[in-house]
C-alpha cells in the first residue's frame, strides 16, 4: 500500500471485533501481513481457531487465557501491563523491519480504560509506523482525542441486541 490509514471501529452495537478479523482475512487474501494483538478478552474464539493457522497472519493475545479481566488482582493487571509493553516494543521492531502492513488492536479501547495501556503509548505507535501501515483500533468509547487522530471512524449503533432478552453468548455467533 501507498498510504496506510487509521481506522477506529467503536460504539456500543455488535460487530467491531468481527469488523476487524474481517478485514483481516481480506488484507490477508490479497498478501498483506497483518498483525492482530487481542486485548482483554482471553477465552477461545471461533475466529482465533482460524487465524492463528494462516500464514501471514501474527495473532498476539495480552489477556488471561482463563480469568475475565475483572477478576484480576492487582498484580495480575500489573503483570497485563508489562506483557503490553513488551508487545508494543515487538511491534515497533516489526515497524522497523517492515514486516507489517496492516495493524489490528482489538478492544485496545478497552485496554486504555483498564490501565493496561496509556493513550500516549498508542499515540507513539501511530506516530513512528511506516506511512504506508494500515493500523484499526477497536472497542467501546473510543476517546476524543483518539478519534480526532483517526482517518476513518465506524460507529457500531446498538439499534436492538438479542441480549436484552436474555440470549446468551453463542458459540460460532459470538465467540
Ligand atoms: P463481535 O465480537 O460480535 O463483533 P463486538 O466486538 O462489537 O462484537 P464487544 O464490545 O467486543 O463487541 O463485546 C463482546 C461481546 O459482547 C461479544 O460477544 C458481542 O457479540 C457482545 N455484544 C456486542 N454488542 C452488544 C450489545 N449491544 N449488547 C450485548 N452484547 C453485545
Ligand atoms: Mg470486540
Amino acid at each position: 500500500m501507498e498510504k496506510g490509514f487509521v481506522q477506529i471501529y467503536t460504539g456500543n452495537g455488535k460487530g467491531k471485533t468481527t469488523a476487524a478479523m474481517g478485514l483481516a482475512v481480506r488484507a490477508c487474501g490479497r498478501g498483506l501481513r497483518v498483525v492482530i494483538v487481542q486485548f482483554l478478552k482471553g477465552s477461545s474464539t471461533g475466529e482465533m481457531k482460524v487465524l492463528e493457522g494462516i500464514n501471514g497472519v501474527k495473532l498476539i493475545r495480552v489477556a488471561n487465557a482463563d480469568k475475565f479481566f475483572w477478576k484480576l488482582t492487582d498484580d495480575e493487571k500489573e503483570q497485563m501491563k508489562r506483557v503490553a509493553e513488551a508487545v508494543l516494543l515487538d511491534i515497533e521492531t516489526l515497524f522497523e523491519k517492515n514486516e507489517v502492513d496492516v495493524l489490528i488492536l482489538d478492544e485496545v479501547m478497552g485496554a486504555m480504560k483498564n490501565g493496561i495501556v496509556t493513550m500516549k503509548q498508542i499515540f507513539a505507535l501511530l506516530d513512528i509506523r511506516p506511512k504506508q501501515v494500515e493500523v484499526v483500533l477497536s472497542g467501546r468509547d473510543a476517546p476524543k482525542e483518539l478519534i480526532d487522530r483517526a482517518d476513518l471512524v465506524t460507529e457500531m449503533q446498538d439499534v436492538k441486541h438479542y441480549f436484552s432478552k436474555g440470549v446468551k453468548a453463542r458459540e460460532g455467533i459470538e465467540y
